[in-house]
């Protein structure tokens, strides 16, 4: 029996729940009714949510005071309401995000956080913890179709806090494993020759599930095979997230690990979106947000089929509501029906972020994450774009805010060459950086071969 796993289950919850009216576990028994709800019963509840947020926003969000005038058009017909609001860029929302926030409310009582940092200007939202934990319930919805809890052992492939002094290294670590039930091999430092070292404590540990970015999951699972490591014992399903899962990538961490490979789609300034069923259908977290996906030239909803950039708009999030906020992923519409008999409405293919797996020296593995979590931490730049061409040299394209100074710029450089050592990073200040062939932004790209 796994006591962790029952201390969580069994204490910690019904502890959050009654001390802190933490309401994951309520949310997420209403999303485990809901899922087996008709197509149309789920339209219903989410027309009722959408009209809801709609006259919150007319009401008490000044970004949003236009709406007044639609107020009966929102109880008739709120999709065509949604429609005619503007599409939110991420530049539009930075130039006021202030006029975002519901009258009355307090930010102090608000969950503060920020994205971005490569791919555009960082931004700054507030979420509710309502809104938190209806994300994190969906998430645990998702898992548990694949027989995953709360408490459930899990071993991530994930990004290390990189700001963090040893000590609270240490109070990190021990939380996320007694707390949480998990602990994190780094996906910004992996040594090929600790390989067997983080095996041995797989194993020992025997994890239900394995969790990571889907760049750091193949790596891991290449540098298995290539080491003949294996694991002794089979797990319920390696979860990727947070970048476009390849077919190659899953077919290889598939094989190595055994078990099946979920795709879960989250943005961090967009919350839990879909995730993967065992039939393969990606299902939207359709109670907790309203997602459109429309031409980017005509703002238009795109056919059957064709993809299109991705709006989101969360139904929960009373605080600070954006929406038809374009958070910067496309995806292919699909109108089918799963077969698992789930009828959550489902996402064809979704192109979200890239990352690679960049090559160090001394032959140790940085997930391109990290240049980002450098990027987010300073806040200093527009954009940047980094680019191996081989372990020894490396482009850094960077364009400052108007009002960086030299020595911020120059630490952020830092940052950058402290992650690759042994790299010379000849580093350009540019005034544009053109998005790849497929159209889409990408801040960190390997231009050699791992294997
Ligand atoms: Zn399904």
């Amino acid at each position: 029996m796994d006591l962790v796993k029952w201390g969580i289950e069994q204490v910690l919850y019904p502890v959050m729940e009654r001390r802190k009216g933490n309401r994951i576990r309520p949310y997420l028994k209403e999303l485990q009714a809901s899922e087996c709800l008709s197509a149309s019963e789920i339209e219903a509840l989410r027309l009722k949510k959408l009209s809801r947020l709609l006259h919150a926003c007319a009401d008490k969000v000044p970004a949003y005071s236009f709406l007044r005038q639609e107020a009966v058009g929102i109880d008739a017909d709120p999709v065509s309401v949604l429609r005619g609001v503007a599409i939110l860029t991420k530049s539009d929302y930075m130039k006021n995000p202030d006029s975002y926030l519901a009258e009355g409310t307090d930010p102090a009582t608000l969950i503060r956080n920020k994205s971005g940092g490569s791919t555009s200007e960082p931004v700054s939202f507030y979420m509710d913890r309502c809104t938190v934990e209806h994300f994190e319930a969906a998430r645990w919805r998702g898992l548990s179709w694949y027989g995953i809890s709360p408490g459930s052992r899990c071993v991530m492939i994930w990004g290390n806090p990189l700001e963090m002094n040893q000590q609270q290294f240490r109070k990190y670590r021990m939380k996320e494993r007694w707390l949480k039930n998990r602990i994190a091999f780094p996906a910004y430092s992996l040594k090929p020759e600790a390989m067997s070292g983080y095996l041995a404590v797989i194993n020992s540990f025997g994890p239900e599930y394995f969790y990571g970015y889907s760049s750091a999951l193949h790596t891991f699972a290449t540098l298995m095979q290539e080491q003949k490591l294996q694991l002794s014992f089979r797990p319920k399903v390696v979860v990727s997230t947070s970048e476009t899962l390849h077919d190659y990538q899953r077919d290889r961490i598939a094989e190595v690990f055994g078990c099946p490979v979920v795709n879960e789609y989250g943005a961090r300034d967009g919350g839990m979106i879909a995730y993967q069923c065992p039939m393969g259908g990606m299902h939207l977290c359709a109670e907790n947000l309203w997602l459109e996906l429309v031409d980017e030239k005509t703002g238009e909803p795109v056919a059957e089929g064709q993809s299109g950039i991705v709006l989101l708009t969360d139904l929960n999030n009373l605080s600070q509501p954006r929406l038809r906020y374009r958070v910067g992923d496309r995806a292919v519409r699909s109108d089918a029906r799963c077969g698992c008999g789930r009828e959550l409405p489902l996402l064809g293919a979704v192109d979200g972020r890239e990352d690679d797996m960049f090559l160090r020296v001394d032959g140790q593995y940085v997930h391109g994450h990290a240049f980002n979590h450098v990027a987010r931490a300073m806040g200093v730049l527009e954009k940047f774009q980094i680019v191996q061409e081989a372990p020894e040299r490396a482009v850094l394209k960077i364009i400052p805010k108007p009002a960086a100074t030299r020595t911020e710029v120059e630490a952020f450089v830092q940052g950058i060459e402290s992650l690759l050592p042994g790299t010379a990073i000849h580093v350009e200040e540019v005034t544009d950086i053109p998005p790849t062939a497929s159209g889409k932004y990408r801040y960190a790209i390997r231009r050699f071969p791992l294997t």
